[in-house]
């Protein structure tokens, strides 16, 4: 079969889900057994989210060939088990840097390099890399922003050109919203049609239309969308407010998107999709009453994407375990030696989360000492591990200033140090240690029991790492270094075996987490803080 390309725009507002849809629609035809990838453009002129601030952008995600991604990837993976790659988030950014160095090299021969058709062109191939490896029957590709944007207009005008040149192959999913005014208590059906009417004007006839609405809009109402924007009636179909975004699959397949777009690419649909372990993972989290209550430390919490991926490894690994999660977000900043009683109060479960710089950072060391001191279950990510190994220096190694150079240059405890190649390095964007590295785990430890094997594979974002000069001193008192990479020794996995559960990772976990396959030290994480309930409520019964 001929790879189909499936491109996915939005209209009137942001925020509508672009990501969810297409992840769903990915994971439904890879339930019909295709093979699936979903790529991202992004229109903003960055390189890649990695240098920008969470507040701008959320979540910076991370590929296994260590590329900084934007959060839909995860997105993406989450919902279908597909590794992604560098090749499936493009920004404009990447686009001109490209050209300019093509430019540079003198590949346009002395033409003038201009947007049509050198952008496009660029934009055209990249669009294309991952089909023409051979690998994919569908590549969806989700075009950030929303349609009337400038930044956008380039990747638009290279989707018009596609669908000529690719003909059937092709189709174009808009997604677009339908407010209800409430006082008139009406659906309102105009801003979808301007937004189709600006894509029209583009040169692009969309094919299937989702509307994103809070309230179910009629059949009546979807004909009067199909005829004014020139849609097949059965190719409307609508994405109401879900529970979970993990519902959204099944929302989509009732109104048989996957069959409506397999048809408009000229492909017979046979047969149903294979959703069985998703909709055993959906009725598990449907039945689920009680609640495990996990407290997320970090500087961020306010921003509900800051810390995506940790939460929605949490709420795997809960689901799975037939409990609800309840997540208790904590801001590091206001916790101090007076109130983290109160702060951690109920708490099943603590994460330390991942972060840069000095801001929080104390309150992160407050938290996990009571937490070591009141063995409750607790996992430090990337930055939550260099701090579990802070805090042991300072209260068990009797090392009062110990720090990471990170917050202190001059610390004459650098229990976690800058890693030796960074030391040359000033250019901040992609110069972390970034993607999957492999990871010894120490035989009888409880991450190798958690994994149930003696080596795995995870990702990374950092510059800074556990000082090896110190390891004899806290493998002595009582922090075991239980994961390292065979190749630099670098310590992966701290943990003191002695606890319920007190486990540092230098990776991060939860980006390799999925519906399908959950990670395996979250589900035991998560186990561990139900165990620790179960023996509170013993206790106080
Ligand atoms: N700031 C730390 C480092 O660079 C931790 C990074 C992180 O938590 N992702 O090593």
């Amino acid at each position: 079969m001929e790879t189909k390309y499936l491109f996915v725009t939005g209209g009137v507002v942001s925020s509508l889900g672009k990501g969810i849809i297409s992840s769903s629609l990915a994971c439904l035809l890879k339930a019909r057994g295709y093979r699936v990838t979903i790529q991202k453009f992004d229109p903003y002129i960055n390189i890649d989210p990695g240098t920008l601030n969470p507040y701008e952008h959320g979540e910076c995600y991370v590929t296994v060939d260590g590329h900084e991604a934007d959060l839909d990837l995860g997105h993406y993976e989450r919902f279908t088990n597909i590794r992604t790659t560098r090749a499936n988030n493009v920004t404009t950014g990447r686009i001109y840097q490209s050209v300019i160095d093509k430019e540079r090299r003198g590949d346009y021969l002395g033409k003038t390099v201009q947007i049509i058709p050198h952008i496009t062109d660029e934009i055209k191939r990249n669009v294309m890399a991952l089909g023409k490896t051979g690998q994919f029957d569908f590549v969806i590709t989700e075009i950030g922003g929303v349609v009337g944007d400038i930044e956008s207009l380039p990747f638009l005008e290279a989707v018009r050109q596609l669908r000529w040149e690719l003909d059937r192959d092709c189709l174009c999913l808009h997604l677009t919203y339908v407010p209800y005014i409430a006082a008139a208590k009406e659906l309102k059906t105009k801003p979808t049609q301007h937004s189709v009417k600006q894509l029209q004007q583009l040169g692009i006839q969309p094919d299937v239309l989702v509307l994103r609405t809070e309230h179910e809009v009629p059949a009546q109402m979807r004909r009067k969308i199909a005829q004014f924007c020139n849609v097949s009636p059965d190719a409307v179909v609508q994405s109401r407010d879900a529970s979970s975004i993990y519902k959204v699959p099944m929302l989509m397949h009732e109104q048989h998107l996957d069959e409506i777009v397999l048809r408009k690419v000229g492909v017979p649909p046979a047969g149903e999709p294979d959703l069985g372990p998703w909709r055993e993972f959906l009725s598990k989290m449907d039945s689920a009453t009680e609640k495990v209550t996990i407290g997320l430390v970090g500087k961020y919490v306010e921003l509900q994407d800051a810390y995506k991926s940790i939460n929605e490894a949490l709420f795997q690994a809960a689901t799975y375990q037939g409990m609800k999660l309840h997540l208790k977000y904590i801001h590091s900043e206001k916790v101090n030696p007076g109130n983290v009683a109160d702060q951690l109060r109920g708490l099943d479960g603590v994460v330390i989360a991942p972060g840069f710089g000095q801001r929080g950072i104390e309150g992160k060391f407050v938290a996990l000492e009571w937490c070591r001191t009141h063995d409750i279950p607790t996992f430090g990510i990337c930055l939550g591990m260099q701090c579990m190994v802070i805090e042991f220096a300072r209260n068990v190694l009797g090392l009062a200033d110990a720090n990471s150079t990170e917050m202190d240059h001059a610390t004459p405890h650098n229990v976690i140090d800058l890693m030796e190649e960074q030391k040359s390095i000033h250019n901040m964007g992609g110069t972390m240690r970034l993607g999957a590295y492999r990871c010894d785990l120490r035989p009888g430890s409880r991450v190798a029991a958690a994994y149930g094997t003696s080596s795995v594979e995870e990702r990374h974002r950092h510059r800074f790492e556990f000082n090896n000069d110190y390891r004899e001193r806290f493998e002595t008192a009582g922090m075991a270094c239980v994961g390292e990479n065979p190749e630099t020794r670098l310590v992966e996995v701290v943990e003191i075996p002695g606890l319920r559960w007190y486990v540092g990772t230098q990776y991060h976990p939860e980006y390799s987490s999925t519906v399908l396959s959950p990670s395996p030290l979250f589900m035991d994480f998560v186990k561990h803080a139900i165990s620790y309930k179960k023996e509170k409520e013993q206790q106080n019964a």
